[in-house]
């Protein structure tokens, strides 16, 4: 499928460079690092290659979150959304941008995201995760009541957040002793991402801005696949449910999900059925996976050409409706 839309598609700056995690083995850290620095013909190339039109970069994890100095949390955002808008308007038919954010302080975090989006023409928040606390030791999750501000100005922005995963602090790492295979992509981000998802389900979040789109990569961290025993087993919970409806009302009203990561049919399949096909999305989570084994894939995948089109790009056009009507390389070879 020509004209796909990605849109967990990492870039990194130089000031982050040397601070990424060893997420895969040291020669694909070599590599990894090297590709997200580039954005020009390395990845325009591989875009080009599998069909994927236009991509909305991201600050890779854990980035802006895991800075303990609130001040310097907020320098750093505004260099690297600086840089993202560069990229972007040296080639505004290929490159969109999602704001990377100083959740250290609220409402910094605040402005920057009105800075991003009204005036660098951003189209979404990427966070990586919990935000460090001051002392390095302690994570805020985005269910605080600190948090009640910017999830209102989001709402009023209309502008979806893509929680990303990142890896835990040393104190809450404690399963993972003596089987670092487990951390990072393989099983720690899943468990990481769809815990602090269902955080903010069921604070009550969405009943308070029920405008919020929420998205999650890797096909929803599970959460669709688990929505059934949650949502069975919170109704035992009593007076400890804060919410007003059962999880699968915010599942398929406030939750988007991506392909990134996951390339894989019947999950997709369950994905679809759960949610629906409107809030499926397409993303290869390049440089960490191949952009070309995401396409193939997708592009063959067993499902109705209309959800194809949908998920490709229709669905991501709806949610980014900024995105320029013309994107793509005119020159790219023709896919199928
Ligand atoms: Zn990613």
């Amino acid at each position: 499928m020509q004209g796909k839309i990605g849109f967990e598609e990492h870039f990194n700056i130089r000031q982050f460079d040397h601070d990424l995690p060893p997420y895969v083995n040291p020669q694909g850290m070599i590599q990894i690092r090297r590709q997200l620095l580039d954005v020009a013909d390395e990845r325009l190339g591989e875009m080009d290659a599998s069909g994927i039109a236009y991509s909305l970069l991201s600050l890779t994890a854990p980035g802006i979150q895991a800075i303990t100095d609130p001040q310097e949390a907020v320098t750093l955002a505004r260099q690297a959304n600086d840089a993202l808008a560069g990229i972007d308007a040296a080639n505004p038919a290929r490159y969109g941008g999602m704001a990377a954010l100083p959740l250290q302080d609220p409402q910094a975090a605040i402005a920057e995201l009105e800075r991003s989006v009204t005036q660098l023409g951003f189209h979404g928040v990427m966070v990586n995760g919990f935000t460090n606390t001051p002392d390095g030791n302690g994570a805020w999750y985005y269910d605080h009541e600190r948090y009640l501000p910017f999830w209102e100005r989001v709402e009023s922005l209309g502008v979806p957040v893509y929680l990303h995963p990142r890896n835990p602090l040393p104190a809450n790492a404690g399963i993972y002793e003596g089987h670092p295979e487990l951390m990072g992509a393989v099983w720690e981000f899943t468990v990481e991402t769809a815990t602090h998802a269902l955080r903010l389900f069921t604070s009550g979040l969405f009943d308070r801005f029920p405008g919020v789109k929420l998205v999650l990569g890797h096909l929803g961290e599970t959460l669709p696949h688990f929505e059934w025993r949650i949502e069975h087993r919170l109704a035992m919970m009593g007076d400890r449910i804060k919410t007003k409806e059962p999880l699968r009302h915010y599942l398929q009203t406030n939750l988007y999900v991506t392909t990134s990561g996951n390339f894989h049919t019947p999950a997709l399949s369950n994905v679809l059925t759960e949610l629906g096909t409107d809030h499926v999305l397409f993303s290869s989570d390049y440089p960490y996976e191949s952009m070309r084994e995401a396409a193939d894939w997708f592009d063959n995948a067993d499902i109705r050409e209309n959800d194809r089109a949908k998920i490709g790009q229709a669905n991501a056009r709806r949610l980014f409706p900024n995105i320029p009507a013309v994107i793509g390389n005119p020159a790219a070879s023709t896919r199928g």
